[in-house]
């Protein structure tokens, strides 16, 4: 499990609040799970690449996230979860970002979707790339969910086996957006500048308005995510996430008196 975007970069990247990659093929490594445990807040986005994944939650909700779905989860006033493998070999590796909701929809009813891979649209550029677009809008097609206030762009991007082709995504000013590299290396140019991003690092956009160009080496795969700033405080305690401390300890008594399942 390797943290990609951590609680540094909370306000450089609002509205997103942490980015998860997890990969292995040990299941030593994933055996465990998540059992039981709370959210409020928030909604969670998992995008499982490889692998099987169930989650159960106190609404009696249930559901199997695998190879290419994604589930996304709005835990709004607040439920309780679990997560669990479905596999005992083989790789399991994904995803989990979690996105802030505003203040007036912190204490929503809690929701949630899955979508199976058939069902995130996808589409090929003429050089050759595959766009899954999870989330918002990339020329001219709609992904499978949209959401209002922080508008989040989610593109999961595969590029063809052939070096140095480029991809174009154009970006409200407004957002904040990062590129994520899991496979290969992508060149990203923005503002007249260009930076290498290698396999397994983070590149955050200085995002002007002007949208970002991405170049792959051979089967790069890289995700881009952007989204519109809330500019509200953060406040954080574990797996609950509001804009101050009061409404922190008010999650927790909440917790602890049974009012998330
Ligand atoms: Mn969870």
């Amino acid at each position: 499990l390797t943290r990609v975007l951590s609680h540094d970069l909370q306000e450089r990247l609002d509205p997103f609040l942490m980015l998860d990659a997890f990969g292995s093929d040990n299941p030593g490594d994933y055996i465990a799970g998540f059992p039981n445990h709370p959210h409020r807040g928030f909604e969670t986005v998992t995008y499982m690449l490889a692998g099987r994944m169930r989650h159960k939650d106190s609404h009696g909700n249930e559901g199997l996230l695998q190879n290419g779905g994604v589930q996304w989860m709005t835990a709004g006033r607040g439920l309780t979860h679990s997560e669990m493998p479905e596999q005992e070999e083989g790789v399991m590796e994904g995803f989990q970002l979690w996105l802030n909701l505003p203040a007036k929809n912190k204490l929503c009813e809690p929701w949630y979707r899955d979508i199976q891979s058939e069902n995130i649209p996808e589409f090929s550029t003429d050089s050759g790339i595959l766009v899954r677009v999870i989330a918002g809008h990339s020329h001219g097609t709609a992904g499978a969910m949209q959401r209002e206030h922080t508008r989040p762009v989610y593109l999961d991007l595969h590029f063809p086996s052939t070096d140095g082709s480029t991809f174009e995504q154009t970006l409200p000013r407004t957002h904040n957006a990062f590129v994520y590299v899991y496979r290969g290396s992508l060149d990203v140019a923005q503002s007249e500048q260009t930076t290498t991003v290698p396999i397994q690092r983070m590149g955050v956009l200085n995002n002007d308005g002007d949208g970002v160009v991405l170049r792959g080496q051979a089967n790069t795969r890289a995700i881009l995510i952007a989204g519109c700033p809330l500019h509200e405080p953060i406040a954080q305690y574990g797996p609950f996430v509001m804009n101050t401390r009061e409404e922190l300890v008010q999650a927790v008594d909440d917790f602890r008196a049974g009012l998330m399942g």
